[in-house]
């Protein structure tokens, strides 16, 4: 049979894909592809028995013309040469451009990112079609159900119950809360379920020799139940069913900003926090968390050099917690030291994330959710200058030396998210304000902005264009 379309070069004939033929097969001595013989096949074309000869091909799992006939061109394969050897171009290109790498990296994870959010756009399109049904805005204006349909509704109820029934069968039972936390368990889940927050218990009893008069700074420590590797039924209907563990250690202005945002998500919240002041004000503003306070006056707000001695006792080797640090200047590698965890995740998040449109930069492969923004992947290396770069423009990321696309993408989601921040009612001034820690980064890029009149520069270039406008619409009257 003829495994390709090819034409005869002696008579012009075009021999068809499948057509049937009997062939002489003979081994080709000598000719191997890892071991794999090779053989050659010879036909007589059905015109003009010219004879052709066609060789196995186990490299590329094909037939090679030999002679006698000259193969069809067939798109698929150039294609497939195409991209191969576009990507081999791709690997040398990156082998010697590390920028080059991380662009290439950064705009897979973007076009990753809106595929994802394109694939959900159309999974919540199509919950809201199948929900709203015809019948049901019916029901809903005559606001009665008749005797057929009720029987129907019954009987659906009836089947979903016997559906339930059968997967619980199978499964588990995984429906009531208590039971899922026995059945998580199961799948060897050490994370403590009495109720209390697993991490500050221990922060409580070992930081008390901590000096009291630490002044609080910016640092986080989100802890948060890792995603199970072994994937499979059993993962999916943990996801499906189970609440995020959420534990922060430090509730400052960024630790608010997230949970925040996140308080409306599926997510289980302990907040560890200082003072009696703020457990009060915490208590007020997240009713659903659960708060745990010292009265011993410690600092979870802490220095980043004092982070070390806090992480360090909790021992965490053998968890599968995820270690979220918000905590500006502290390598992720050092993280990783202190936590004895390779599950850390460094992140740079921003205030807008109280509305869900903040821009966060993360480090690592773990797996994150946008819950609260939008969130970047970025190498480490570039996490000082995205520190820096809550409010500065492109060409100054771009000195920076972060790629041109992510300094969009970064700049644009800030502006977006402090811009959203007004319109829901914050004041301007709240959002320098609840960023602006003493002798923090903000205050000093403040001070250089005073110092360059950029207050002075745009009001006179507002006032300048405003007289422009007013000549203008002065000119046009004139001229009608
Ligand atoms: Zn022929």
């Amino acid at each position: 049979m003829a495994p390709f379309t090819m034409r005869c070069n002696s008579c012009g004939e075009f021999i068809y894909r499948s057509t049937k033929f009997n062939t002489r097969k003979e081994i080709c001595y000598g000719e191997n592809y890892l071991g794999i013989q090779i053989y050659r096949f010879y036909l007589d074309c059905p015109v003009c028995k010219n004879v052709i000869s066609i060789k196995t091909d186990p490299k590329n799992l094909d037939y090679a013309l030999e002679k006698g006939a000259t193969r069809n061109f067939e798109p698929w394969k150039e294609a497939q040469i195409w991209n191969d050897f576009v990507s081999k171009m791709r690997e040398q290109e990156e082998e010697f451009d590390p920028m080059k790498a991380l662009e290439n990296r950064t705009a897979d994870s973007k076009r990753e990112i809106e595929q994802m959010e394109i694939l959900d756009e159309l999974r919540t399109m199509n919950a809201r079609h199948e929900k709203v049904s015809f019948d049901d805005v019916l029901n809903m204006v005559s606001n009665k159900v008749t005797p057929q349909e009720a029987k129907e509704l019954e009987k659906e109820e009836k089947e979903k119950e016997e559906d339930e029934e059968l997967i619980k069968k199978y499964f588990g039972k995984f429906e009531e809360s208590e039971e899922l936390d026995h059945y998580v368990k199961r799948i060897q889940d050490d994370e403590s379920d009495d109720g209390e927050p697993p991490v500050s218990v221990d922060v409580q009893n070992m930081v008390q020799k901590e000096d009291k008069k630490i002044k609080p700074a910016s640092l986080g420590v989100r802890v948060k139940k890792a995603p199970k590797k072994d994937s499979g039924k059993q993962k999916n209907f943990h996801n499906m069913n189970a609440r995020t563990k959420l534990g922060v250690i430090g509730c400052g202005t960024m630790a608010k900003a997230i949970i925040s945002g996140l308080e409306q998500s599926d997510h289980d919240l302990y907040l560890s926090v200082s003072s009696q002041t703020s457990f009060d004000k915490l208590k007020e503003s997240f009713p659903a968390a659960r708060i745990t306070f010292s009265n011993q006056e410690l600092q979870f707000s802490v220095k980043p050099f004092n982070l070390k001695d806090i992480l360090e006792p909790l021992n965490c080797s053998d968890s599968n917690k995820v270690f979220v640090s918000v905590c500006a200047g502290v390598s992720r590698e050092n993280l990783q030291k202190w936590i004895g965890s390779p599950n850390v995740v460094r992140a740079m998040p921003n205030t807008p994330c109280m509305i869900k449109e903040g821009m966060t930069a993360i480090t690592s492969d773990a797996p994150m959710t946008d819950t609260v923004g939008k969130v970047i992947w970025i190498d480490e290396k570039h996490f000082d200058s995205v520190t820096a770069l809550s409010g500065s423009m492109t060409d100054a990321a771009l000195s920076l030396g972060l790629p041109r696309t992510t300094s969009h993408t970064l700049i644009a989601q800030t502006m977006k998210g402090t811009a959203g921040m007004v319109l829901n009612g914050a004041h301007p001034s709240f959002a320098k304000e609840s960023v602006t820690t003493p002798g923090g980064c903000t205050i000093a890029g403040l001070l250089k902005m005073e110092e360059y009149g950029t207050r002075n520069a745009l009001i006179k270039t507002v006032l300048e264009a405003a007289k422009s406008s007013k000549e203008m619409a002065t000119v046009k009257q004139r001229s009608d």
